[in-house]
């Protein structure tokens, strides 16, 4: 039995080769090719440092190629949430890094001629109780507040912005404007190329250890054995077996997700809503509608899993969705692919980036608890510039292990 489903990206990106004849040194390795591991070796190419990166499978196999493609400013949680576990200042420094970060996202796809179908729609969270409407429209409050926009739209408006008639329970939405969309295979490839094109090698190899080796860090893969100065390990919900003092800090979590037939065009934006308790969909500009979540019809059943495979359960509860909230979507949608991936997630939903503990010249980046393409370039930027200047950038600060919200998982 296949261990690992096929998303839509990975299906419509075109084929990137790997090489395997991966040199015995370098200066810097980065582990894995997600959005992480890519634009990390991107910026390190750009600063002129000789670097690899190294990837188990194929560019994009992981979260970064099989997820919602929303790359929307902020944390996984609401503003609100952010600002419990981490307080207002950092809350609000975070939010500016996925700002930063969407920036940076713009100018390189630009400089760097990257088609992706990058677009800036702006994110539509709808309101489908009177508590959500309510706890919406505070968060656009405290957004506005603290300079960041956000609007709340009636039922009205949100009408005006969705294309096919609105189910019952939708009361209106939280809209953040200029939020982004993106092929999330094809950005990885493109990063790649791109980092290719400025001197960096990109290899297919499993890594399978990280040791110590005199002055350079050891590492053991399929392609034999390589020397490098420092390590970024980007490989996100694969942290523990690289780094298995982080076993229980970042978890793997299956989550899945389904494509549909393309269809006219229904809404541009990103669009969510909790149903059961978060579920998000985009429109590609092919008209194929993407939609994921429910992962809480099964509680527990996705945590601590390894195969990316979609269940029936899960995958039923999210073609329930669409129909329930624009009803006369219902006769139109035919399921053409599904799939499922695993999100690397923290107990206070925000990523880490650090020095590994017990491993000197090794830095991890990962736990982006299925909130990572916002994150993606400023943090590859940050780890470049850790790895040239040799210290962690304080604008890293609120992303290290040290941080008092940050807690182990218990398992159920
Ligand atoms: C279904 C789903 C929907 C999501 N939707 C969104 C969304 O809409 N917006 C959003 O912001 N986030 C979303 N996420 C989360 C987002 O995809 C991740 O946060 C982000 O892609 C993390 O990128 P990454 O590079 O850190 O990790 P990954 O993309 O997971 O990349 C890690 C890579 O490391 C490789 N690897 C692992 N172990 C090794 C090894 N030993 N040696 C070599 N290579 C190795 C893997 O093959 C993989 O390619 C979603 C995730 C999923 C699964």
């Amino acid at each position: 039995m296949a261990s690992e489903s096929v998303s839509y990206w990975q299906r419509t990106a075109p084929v990137f080769l790997l090489s395997t004849d991966m040199p015995h040194s370098v200066d810097v390795a980065v582990i894995g090719g997600g959005l992480l591991g890519a634009a990390t070796c991107y910026w390190l190419a750009q600063a002129g440092v000789r670097a690899v990166l190294l990837e188990r499978t194929a560019l994009a196999a992981g979260a970064t190629g099989r997820n919602g493609g929303f790359v929307r400013a902020g944390t996984a949680g609401s503003y609100p949430q952010a600002i419990a576990h981490l307080g207002q200042e950092t809350a609000n420094a975070v939010m500016e890094i996925t700002y930063e970060s969407r920036a940076l996202l713009r100018q390189v796809l630009q400089e760097e001629e990257i088609a992706c179908d990058y677009r800036e729609p702006g994110a539509l969270q709808l309101a489908i109780t009177e508590a959500q409407g309510e706890q919406q429209r505070r968060e656009v409050e405290t957004l506005r507040t603290d300079g960041f926009s956000a609007e709340w739209l009636d039922r009205a408006q949100v009408q005006d912005v969705i294309q096919t008639p609105l189910g019952p329970e939708i009361l209106g939405g939280r809209f953040l404007p200029g939020q982004g969309l993106v092929h999330s295979a094809r950005l990885v490839h493109g990063l790649a190329s791109a980092a290719l094109r400025h001197g960096a090698r990109v290899y297919q190899a499993d890594v399978y250890e990280l040791g110590r080796d005199g002055n350079h860090v050891r590492l053991r893969t399929s392609q034999g054995s390589l020397s490098a100065q420092t390590v970024v390990v980007a490989v996100n919900a694969w942290m523990s077996k690289l780094l298995p003092e982080l076993t229980r800090v970042i978890m793997p979590v299956l989550e899945q997700m389904l494509a549909y037939e393309a269809v006219a065009p229904i809404f541009p934006t990103a669009v969510s809503v909790n149903i059961n308790a978060g579920e998000y969909m985009q429109q590609t500009p092919s008209g194929n509608i993407l939609i994921g979540g429910c992962g809480f019809v099964a509680p527990n059943a996705g945590i601590g899993v390894w195969k990316s495979l979609p269940t029936s359960v899960v995958q039923e509860a999210i073609e329930q969705v669409l129909p329930r909230i624009f009803p006369s979507l219902a006769s139109k949608l035919r399921v053409m692919q599904r799939w499922a991936g695993l999100l690397g997630c923290t107990t206070d939903m925000h990523p880490i980036v650090d020095y590994a503990p017990t491993l000197p010249g090794v830095i991890f980046v990962g736990g982006f608890s299925g909130h990572g393409m916002p994150f993606g370039m400023r943090f590859g930027q940050l780890l470049a510039t850790a790895v040239t200047s040799g210290y962690l950038p304080p604008a890293l600060s609120p992303f290290r292990l040290d941080r008092p919200s940050l807690e182990r998982w218990e398992l159920p």
